[in-house]
């Protein structure tokens, strides 16, 4: 298993002012945004530590926060490689703005 740096502040974010993103990303399944909200905040209690988590709840993590934390897609006509980089996801989850670097670079 690779060790996956959670961004925690990111985490932070949608567990609580962002957490329609992830209401967002349930929709359609089985799962409520409780259950992966209460997932996320777990991981905010234990320093992000994947370690600790149940093998249903890291299920839960996978299917849904992994994406929304590493996977968000460049939403512009993508000069980059189509993913947003770690660093300007918070950035883009506040603004609603899914744009990469060479995206945000081409635009201003
Ligand atoms: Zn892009």
């Amino acid at each position: 298993m690779t060790t996956m740096e959670i961004d925690l502040d990111l985490l932070d974010y949608l567990c609580h002012k962002g957490a329609h993103h992830i209401e967002a990303a349930v929709q359609g399944h089985q799962h409520l945004p409780r259950t992966v909200v209460g997932v996320g905040t777990f991981l905010l209690d234990h320093d992000g530590n994947l370690d600790l988590l149940t093998a249903k709840q890291r299920a839960t993590f996978d299917k849904f926060l992994k994406p929304l934390l590493f996977d968000v897609p460049c939403q512009g006509f993508c000069h980059g490689d189509g993913r947003i980089e770690s660093e300007l996801l918070l950035k883009s989850y506040r603004d609603d703005e899914f744009l990469c670097r060479r995206c945000r670079q081409a635009v201003a």
